[in-house]
């Protein structure tokens, strides 16, 4: 494992526990392109250490574009051709949509027996997703409703409707079993607890993100920016997340 990624690791309930752990983890994301904002450079760490990643995006991204002239099915196939390009980018080879309609994301129970069959099949250690407080950042950044709700649903997925049996008893007709996720990575969250240096596969990180070409037209531009944006006082690049341990 590299020393960079030692720190997912550190002083925690994980750390005892992890030559049990499967190596196996989900990105779990609203829109096209929001994992690769959040945790493509750590996905990119894990998948070069031998964690076997999957997508699960929750919807069509139907609606990210300004041209009025677009259609909004071609728009939606286009945003999933181009999630695909972007995970295999990051050793991801399964992308699972949910072709939720973009923007129109409510919290119910459909949606986490959804997100729940999926937990069960796949049977993560770690989710990354979208932290749900995170409703504004700055004086003026206001959070997609969609990544609220995805990340309020994928927190009630792990606790406790994936675990309980009670919970969608149909799933285990249909040779599903419960399962109990060991840890959560929250992105873009105002209280992160964990840093994680991605210096190194930060071409990676803006290639994927690059893959969705029909939200960047100036590609060139958006990688320099990127790399001035992002980069610490230090020189070196990170993701940061905020991350909860599951008691469960
Ligand atoms: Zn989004």
């Amino acid at each position: 494992m590299p020393s960079n990624l030692m720190s997912l690791f550190d002083g925690s309930k994980i750390n005892e526990t992890v030559e049990a752990l499967n190596r196996k983890a989900m990105i779990i994301a609203a829109h096209p392109d929001d994992g690769e904002f959040g945790a493509a450079g750590t996905a990119t760490l894990l998948t070069a250490s031998g964690w076997d990643f999957q997508y699960l995006v929750i919807t069509d991204g139907s609606k990210g574009s300004s041209d009025k002239n677009v259609d909004k099915n071609d728009l939606g196939a286009s945003r999933l051709t181009e999630q695909q390009c972007a995970a295999n980018l990051l050793g991801i080879s399964k992308v699972k949509p949910l072709n939720h309609v973009d923007g129109e994301l409510v919290a119910d129970r459909n949606l986490l027996g959804e997100i729940v069959r999926e937990i069960r099949k796949f049977k993560p250690e770690i989710i990354f997703t979208h932290d749900p407080e995170s409703m504004f950042s700055g004086t003026g950044w206001i959070h997609h409703s969609d990544h609220r709700v995805t990340g309020q649903m994928v927190i009630d997925a792990v606790y406790p409707a994936a675990r309980d049996i009670l919970n969608f008893p149909e799933h285990s007709v249909q040779g599903l079993t419960t399962h109990n996720v060991q840890t959560i990575y929250l992105w873009d969250t105002e209280k992160p607890n964990i840093y994680i240096d991605i210096s190194d596969v930060l071409d990676q990180k803006i290639s994927a993100l690059l893959s969705h070409k029909s939200q960047f037209p100036s590609p060139k531009l958006f990688a320099h920016q990127s790399r001035q944006m992002w980069q610490d006082s230090d020189g070196r690049y990170r993701e940061e997340f905020r991350r909860l341990d599951i008691w469960a």
